[in-house]
């Protein structure tokens, strides 16, 4: 098991640890513990032991070194970096090397982190369960028979499996908090526009948003802290309120009100995730918050919208994987009609091409009103839905999935049931606010579950702080599952 990045960074920074050293050990680990899980695509072990070695170097000449210091890192290999490939899962971009770094990637490797690979997802972040990835899926270290969730499967299962501390997953519908529900670990969505998205391959661009996996709520805020921030490359990213957290003192939650929705509590939820869930905020109660009743009508639309949104956005962004300008281009072409045909036709999966078929009827001439623009009106009233109840309390919890992780193949031959895997975590993402996922307890088969606790645009500081109280009166922390680094 890791101690907390933050025990790793302030070692690195005292000279009682070498970042090198650490490396090492968290490279050794994915070798040990990766192969029955397939959480990594590649290992970066040259950058990352020059990486460390810089920072140890830094360290011995006195010079600063950032909040990071050392801290092995793991990226969702949607994430952009030279020293890599970047596949985004897809057969597409099997060989693509990105000539940037994202921006995200930047400002980690300024605070010090170490990246020692890139982690697998569903194919453009598409699905729930790592099954779309075109290199093969990811299995749950609790359970090998069930998918980690996804699309970020791959980072949640290597912070699960103690292979890694801290990763960066990206979330556009849940991709962050699902998986991290799925394998009992933290994960953050961050406001849309708190971090960059410059270098994040686009699935749903008003949707995106990258964050943090980490075992402990004051690491996710930590490497949050690293991340986010105005970047001139991306528009919509701006300069929120600083991210604050102290691990030591467990904030007060005395006189907070938190809502619980009723329409996130109904049919489909299964009775072992809701009696967790029930049982945090009964915890959060005793600790002094007060628990109101909140309404958010519109959630009967969610998925339906979402699903229009993020296809129309997706055969829009995905456009430009042509066979020209990046990735696989077909061989067997005879003019350039065929050729994107082709390429497009070869190299890109099942779910994806759905994807790009019902995006674009959605937004095709005749169909734009009755779908897409339909799709953005109800979209306005799903964030007025949060506008008024966070009127009426200071955060709102609510399961982060409806079930614990389910086993493989269970979904992936019924898209819609795949979808509705997502039906309480693609709310943030319409309505653009920040939550927050961590474990809860255990289903008797012994799989995690997570409380997701949602808030107002850029008040991740109140989600940290409850979510801080909760996790210094619980010990599901401390467990770890059967498949993973000891
Ligand atoms: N499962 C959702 C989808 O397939 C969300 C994925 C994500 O957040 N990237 O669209």
């Amino acid at each position: 098991m890791w101690s907390s990045a933050r025990q790793i960074a302030a070692d690195v920074r005292a000279r009682r640890a070498s970042a090198v050293d650490i490396c090492r050990e968290a490279l050794r680990r994915i070798n040990v513990a990766d192969p029955p899980l397939h959480a990594f695509l590649e290992t970066t072990e040259s950058h990352a032991l020059a990486r460390a070695a810089a920072v140890d170097a830094a360290v011995a000449a006195g010079q600063p070194v950032g909040p990071l210091a050392g801290v092995p890192m793991a990226l969702k290999d949607n994430i952009c970096t030279r020293f890599s490939r970047t596949t985004a899962g897809s057969k597409i971009l099997a060989q693509h090397r990105s000539p940037f770094d994202a921006t995200v990637v930047q400002r980690i490797e300024a605070a010090g982190a170490v990246v020692v690979g890139k982690t697998n997802l569903d194919e453009f972040a598409m699905g729930s369960s790592t099954e779309n990835s075109a290199f093969g899926p990811t299995r749950n270290p609790w359970d090998l028979e069930r998918v980690p969730g996804g699309s970020s499967g791959g980072s949640a299962a290597a912070v699960a499996a103690g292979i890694v501390p801290l990763a960066l997953g990206s979330d556009t519908g849940g991709s962050i908090r699902q998986p991290a529900s799925f394998t009992g670990v933290v994960g953050l969505k961050p406001t849309y526009g708190r971090v960059s998205r410059y270098g994040l391959i686009a699935y749903g661009s008003s949707l995106d948003q990258i964050g943090p996996l980490a075992t402990s709520v004051a690491d996710a805020a930590l490497l949050l802290s690293v991340i986010a921030g105005h970047d001139r490359h991306d528009s919509t990213s701006v300069d929120g309120e600083p991210i604050a957290l102290t691990a030591d003192t467990p904030p007060d939650v005395a006189g907070l009100r938190i809502g619980l929705p009723r329409q996130y509590f109904g049919d489909g939820l299964d009775e072992e995730v809701r009696a967790a869930v029930m049982a945090a905020v009964e915890l959060l109660s005793q600790l002094g918050a007060q628990v109101v009743e909140v309404d958010l009508p519109h959630s009967q639309q969610n998925i339906a919208v979402y699903y229009v949104i993020a296809m129309a956005e997706a055969s829009s962004n995905l456009a430009r994987y042509d066979g020209v300008h990046y990735g696989h281009r077909s061989a067997a072409a005879a003019d350039i009609f065929e050729l994107y045909a082709r390429s497009r036709s070869e190299a890109l999966g099942a779910e994806v091409k759905r994807r790009i078929m019902l995006g674009t009827f959605a937004l095709s001439s005749g169909y734009y009103d009755a779908y897409y623009l339909t799709a953005l009106k109800a979209r306005r009233l799903i964030q007025r839905d949060f506008t008024a109840a966070l009127a009426r309390c200071d955060l709102i919890a609510c399961p982060a999935a409806p079930t614990p992780a389910f086993r493989f193949g269970e979904k992936s031959d019924d898209p819609l049931a795949m979808y509705l895997a997502d039906v309480y975590t693609i709310a943030a993402n319409l309505a653009g606010i920040p939550g927050l996922v961590a474990p809860c307890g255990f289903s008797r088969q012994g799989l995690p579950i997570g409380l997701q606790l949602l808030a107002a645009p850029f008040a991740e500081n109140t989600l940290l702080r409850v979510m801080r109280a909760y996790e210094a009166n619980t010990d599901w922390w401390a467990r770890r599952p059967p498949h993973g680094v000891a």
